[in-house]
């Protein structure tokens, strides 16, 4: 299928790996110009160069902090106006609730909730004047299907989940389409890192940790950035302006209900 977004721009924020990176592919391999961000520069300049290569599109890396008001400015000066908007940053860390305190609900509301909304205030009114625009925000299972000792994720993402609920319906009507994808168990960095935890704290193997995951996955396994980018560059198409305000679970099935 055309996805009908060649020649588009796109902001890809937290893009230098894992589903950050996967979107990215996704959206140049549609042709696709991009904007792409992370703090480490070189692993950044390193995707983007991959990028280009690969997919003969534009990338213009710039390494800042998504997740404070001063990186934010320095990626939204370098993308100018763009057609499409992918947030993303790295998700808070694991612990339990008797330990978190104000700064720490703070921190993650920063990251996950209040960088995201920054950057669709800044991004979506040139969209609104446009007449075209989406917005895809990565956000997280948790979101559904909450998950303990990731409370702080829980916390902010569903804030964001709220606010995005409202602003996409306020949007919709004038061609700008906003939606979240929520991913389950991907085979990033992230979740490795998780893995290793989870190890650690049931005295166990990675590979018994992996196993016992996978088979609680409907689908066998975990998920892959390509796919899930996949996913990302079909909600970021001409063909979605009717999918508004949507939260798409992509979990291997993992979360049983019906709807
Ligand atoms: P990842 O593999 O660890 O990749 C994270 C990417 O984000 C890297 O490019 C990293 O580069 C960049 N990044 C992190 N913090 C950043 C910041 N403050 N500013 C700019 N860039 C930043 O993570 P992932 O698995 O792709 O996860 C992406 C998001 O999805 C996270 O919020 C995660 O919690 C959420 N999620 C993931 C899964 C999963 O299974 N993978 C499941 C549920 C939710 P630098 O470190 O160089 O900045």
């Amino acid at each position: 299928m055309d996805l009908g977004i060649k020649g588009r721009k796109a902001l890809v924020c937290a893009a230098s790996k894992g589903l950050g990176r996967g979107c990215a592919e996704a959206l140049a391999a549609e042709g696709v110009d991009l904007v792409i961000n992370a703090r480490g520069e070189e692993a950044l300049n390193d995707t983007a160069e991959a990028i280009k290569q690969r997919f003969g599109v534009n990338v213009i890396s710039i390494a800042a902090d998504i997740t404070i008001e001063d990186g934010q400015k320095a990626v939204l000066a370098a993308a100018g106006k763009v057609d499409i908007l992918v947030t993303n940053a790295g998700g808070p860390p694991p612990g339990n609730w008797r330990d978190w305190q104000r700064e720490d609900f703070i921190a993650a509301m920063d990251a996950n909730a209040l960088a995201p909304i920054a950057l669709m205030t800044a991004l979506v009114p040139s969209m609104c004047d446009a007449g075209w625009g989406r917005v895809v925000n990565i956000t997280s299972v948790a979101v559904k299907s909450p998950i303990a000792v990731l409370g702080l994720s829980n916390t902010a993402r569903t804030a964001l989940t709220g606010y995005v609920a409202g602003l996409s319906r306020d949007v919709a009507g004038k061609g700008v389409v906003i939606n979240n994808l929520l991913p389950g168990f991907h085979a990033t960095d992230r979740i490795a890192a998780l893995d290793g935890l989870e190890a650690q704290t049931t005295n166990s193997s990675i590979t018994e940790v992996r196993e016992r995951r996978m088979a609680s996955i409907p689908a066998g396994r975990y998920g892959k950035a390509a796919e899930f980018g996949r996913a990302c560059a079909f909600l970021c198409s001409e063909h979605v302006g009717f999918i508004i305000g949507q939260n798409l679970l992509l979990d291997g099935g993992s979360f049983s209900g019906t709807l």
